[in-house]
């Protein structure tokens, strides 16, 4: 590109869209956001909304695969297989063998942190001018909880890691644990205080401040599906969405697992998989949580919210968004955790984590498109993430140079394997 662009099409309005459109928006770019979607299906309003507690562990490594039988055949454990299954499931799942080795294994933990870690430092500059949007961050930390020996013994390799990279980890005992939280029904062995992790206290709060953020920068919402786009000569000239042909100078695809369609029309190879997940938030529940809790052996995340008490997380391949099953056992296990609890209703979401093989997102400028610019995949921490991301994109679309090293996601790594 010899002039600066002037204009923005960003495909997919979940917090990764949202947020690289509105860091575009303050850098005076005309943006259009594309999403076809409404905000209740989407992962990031699924989402626990923790900001950095346990984001630099990639999920395929060579100890989870012997487990997986076990975990499909039991109905108590957070993963489910059901039909219909997605597209391209069996390439996925050969990536993400390959990807499971111990040196890419710690190659992905690096990406992780290398974006995840530096979340909260890179929300608070996006939203700057946008206080109504920063006052929905908490940074209290969050506690990875455990309820026996075996539990921490698990995570013990983890926690590590986490350390490894810098994370401040204090380890608490159970008298400790209970002074924290509310009285427990489950037993209480100890916990991980992630100090320097926060959490979103309204994830579907966060997207509107960021929309309402863009409005008022002057961007515009295309409520549409994005079918195709229109290349010539090398570049990006329009997207086909529903009845329009929407143009610009520059164009992100940001579509979280929508994202992986579009992408592959282009010719990349996207090992990519919808991981759907569930939060249910209890209103009124009485129980006064103060930080979010990872329970991690049972794959789910407990965060005090703007709405009430927040379970969400298991992780369900395939099914195509069908919640019954997820949301009657996050509902079970929230009673086998706080005994039995009464509230006045429940407000429950559903949306697919875009897992890729490797846990790291597409992100970059396209090998083929010079004006065409990835941001997406972010799987598991995707909103840890998304304030990084955008301003690696804002950065790459200015012609600046990059502030954080981005070759470990480039769009184009699985062409050659
Ligand atoms: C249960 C659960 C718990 C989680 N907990 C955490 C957590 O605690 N911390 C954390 O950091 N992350 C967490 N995550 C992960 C995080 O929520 C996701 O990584 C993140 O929301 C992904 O954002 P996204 O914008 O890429 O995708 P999405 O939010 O899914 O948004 C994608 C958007 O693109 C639109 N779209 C798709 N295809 C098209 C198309 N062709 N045309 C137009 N629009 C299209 C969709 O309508 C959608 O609105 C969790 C996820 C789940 C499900």
């Amino acid at each position: 590109m010899t002039t600066a662009p002037r204009s923005a099409v960003v495909i997919g309005g979940g917090i990764v869209g949202l947020a690289t459109a509105y860091d575009l928006s303050r850098h005076g770019i005309s943006v259009t956001v594309v999403d076809e979607g409404h905000i209740d299906q989407r992962a990031s309003s699924a989402t626990a909304g923790i900001i950095g507690g346990s984001s630099v562990i990639p999920w395929a490594n060579d100890q989870l695969w012997g487990r997986v039988p076990g975990m499909l055949l039991d109905r108590t454990k957070p993963l489910y297989l059901t039909w219909p299954l997605p597209k391209k499931l069996a390439s996925f799942l050969r990536y993400s063998l390959q990807s499971g080795r111990p040196d890419t294994v710690k190659a992905s933990a690096a990406g992780l942190a290398n974006l995840g870690l530096k979340g909260r430092a890179y929300w608070a500059d996006l939203l700057r001018d946008l206080p109504e949007a920063a006052e929905l961050f908490d940074y209290e930390g969050c506690l990875l909880f455990y309820d026996s020996e075996a539990a921490k013994k698990g995570d013990a390799k983890d926690t590590a890691l986490r350390r490894g990279f810098g994370m401040q980890i204090d380890d608490l005992t159970a008298d400790e644990v209970r002074q924290i939280l509310p009285p427990l029904e489950k037993p209480v062995f100890g916990a991980s205080s992630v100090t320097t992790a926060g959490h979103v206290v309204d994830p579907v709060g966060l997207q509107n401040a960021l929309c309402d953020g863009i409005k008022r920068n002057g961007g515009q919402f295309a409520k549409a599906r994005a079918e195709a786009l229109k290349l010539a000569n090398g570049a990006v000239i329009s997207v086909k969405a529903g009845t329009q042909e929407i143009s610009g100078d520059v164009f992100v695809l940001a579509a979280g697992q929508g994202a992986a369609d579009l992408g592959r029309e282009l010719g990349i190879r996207i090992p990519m998989a919808p991981a759907w997940g569930v939060s249910v938030t209890f209103q009124d529940p009485g129980i006064n949580l103060k930080v979010p809790l990872l329970v991690l052996n049972e794959g789910l995340a407990i965060t005090p919210s703007r709405q009430g008490l927040r379970v969400s997380g298991l992780l369900q391949i395939g099914g195509e968004g069908k919640a019954s099953t997820m949301q009657a056992r996050l509902m079970t296990v929230a009673r086998q955790i706080f005994g039995d609890f009464s509230y006045t209703g429940t407000q429950t979401f559903m949306g697919p984590r875009p897992l890729t093989a490797d846990s790291l997102p597409f992100l970059g400028q396209d090998t083929s498109c010079t004006n065409l610019f990835h941001n997406f995949g972010h799987g598991h921490w995707g909103l840890t993430q998304a304030s990084t991301s955008a301003s690696v994109v804002r950065n790459l679309i200015l012609g600046r140079p990059s502030e954080i090293d981005i070759s470990a996601y480039r769009p184009d790594r699985f062409c050659n394997q």
